[in-house]
């Protein structure tokens, strides 16, 4: 779960990791009122959406006066604001942090995530951070300097005086013991508040000797939600879109891509093979579905109905490997889905396990023209002659 900038400064602010003074703002009148309360001019207004990559893409703007501000509140808010991160079609922006201009002296980069190769959280630190660090890592990694931090080790204050000595040049002794105060009160975030990534980028020094977090990234594991539920509160709906957020009401795996062959597959690894095996047969998935392992005829209904609200569907694909869930069961789910939604596109089902017979004749004696696959191979083939129908 992703968190917005301004409430990952909300939880830096109480770990006493320093941020410049801000407040959020839905409105362009509320723009004003909360500029009245920061120093400034010059403010900083930047839109609150999870993604990156929002400076370049104007979504970071310095107002000089309370006019520019105010245009530049105009501009942002209410639109979508497409940046690398987001997608052609960007993500409306419906806040905006306003915040105190930093006199910026260095930005550097600090982050903590899982190096999932070795399962261990490893901090990554660079002197040289801000807008360009994805380009930095990809042509001078070596600007990187990474630590991992066993989890049967725990934290050790060495490693961030490590990291910070080893900037260059060095800065002041002030500017040092704040760094590295910084990166250890980084790794007590992550820990306890079970982070899959926490991102300061830039983390900047002023000249006065400070360290301040400019821009703050925390991802929540969503595994541990259940025992972070203030984190869990946090979340923001209208940062989902619309069939995301339809499907999780029912517990539906549900993520959206841009093809057009829908797919409802029990079990996120078959789900992986499913979207494979459309590629293969040289079209492009329309989502990521996975009903689960113990799926009811409800949520085989429920799924089919998410999937055909998707107007870029041109054919459906439903892969079931019937364990806990019955292939009867779930044919009768599709039964009652199809009549129920009028289902004008072809749907390929392969389905393979407990009662798989009895599923496959359901389906075959149904009125409704179902493909039914005997297997992979077969439903690779009938998903080929779908595409090369559909486009
Ligand atoms: P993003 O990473 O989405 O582009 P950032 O929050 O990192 O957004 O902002 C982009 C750039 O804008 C930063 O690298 C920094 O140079 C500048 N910036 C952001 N916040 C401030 C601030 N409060 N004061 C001064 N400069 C800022
Ligand atoms: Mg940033």
């Amino acid at each position: 779960m992703k968190l917005h900038e301004y409430q990952a400064k909300e939880i830096f602010r109480r770990y006493h990791i320093r941020v410049p003074a801000g407040e959020v703002a839905g409105s362009v009148d509320k723009v004003i009122e909360s500029a009245r309360n920061i120093n400034g001019p010059p403010w900083v207004v930047k839109a609150q959406v999870h993604a990156g990559g929002r400076g370049k893409a104007g979504g970071v703007r310095i107002a000089d006066s309370l006019e520019q501000l105010k245009q530049a509140a105009k501009e942002i808010l209410g639109r979508p604001l497409i940046s690398e991160q987001t997608g052609p079609e960007g993500k409306r922006v419906t806040k905006l942090l306003i915040e105190e201009a930093v006199e910026i002296e260095r930005e550097l980069y600090l982050a903590m995530t899982i190096d999932r190769s070795k399962a261990e959280p490893v901090i990554i630190f660079s002197q040289v951070g801000g807008m360009d660090i994805e380009e930095v890592a990809r042509v001078s990694p070596e600007q990187l300097m990474n630590e991992h931090i066993p989890f049967d080790m725990g934290w050790s204050p060495f490693v961030a005086k490590k990291l910070a000595y080893g900037l260059d040049p060095l800065p002041g002794p002030n500017t040092l013991k704040e760094l590295t105060n910084i990166i250890s009160r980084l790794y007590t975030v992550f820990m306890e508040l079970d982070c899959s990534l926490a991102e300061i980028n830039p983390l900047v020094t002023t000249k006065k000797g400070d360290v301040i977090a400019l821009d703050a990234k925390i991802n929540i594991d969503d595994n541990a939600l259940f025992r972070r539920k203030a984190m869990a509160d946090l979340d923001d709906p209208l940062e989902k879109e619309h069939l995301e957020r339809e499907a999780a009401k029912y517990h539906l795996n549900y993520i959206k891509l841009d093809g057009n062959i829908g797919a409802m597959v029990n079990g996120a690894g078959l789900a992986m093979a499913t979207m494979d095996l459309i590629k293969m047969a040289g079209a492009e998935p329309a989502n990521f579905l996975d009903v689960g392992g113990g799926a009811s005829e409800e949520m085989v209904t429920k799924g089919l109905e998410i999937i055909l609200m998707d107007e870029k569907v041109k054919a459906i694909f439903i892969n079931i490997f019937g364990g806990i869930l019955r292939c009867d069961v779930l044919a009768r789910g599709v039964l009652a889905a199809a009549e129920k939604t009028h289902i004008k596109v072809p749907v390929i089902v392969r389905l393979e396990g407990t009662n798989v017979e009895d599923g496959r004749k359901i389906l075959e004696e149904s009125d409704l023209k179902f493909m039914v696959a005997k297997d992979m191979n077969e439903a690779a083939d009938l998903v080929t002659r779908a595409v090369s129908i559909t486009v």
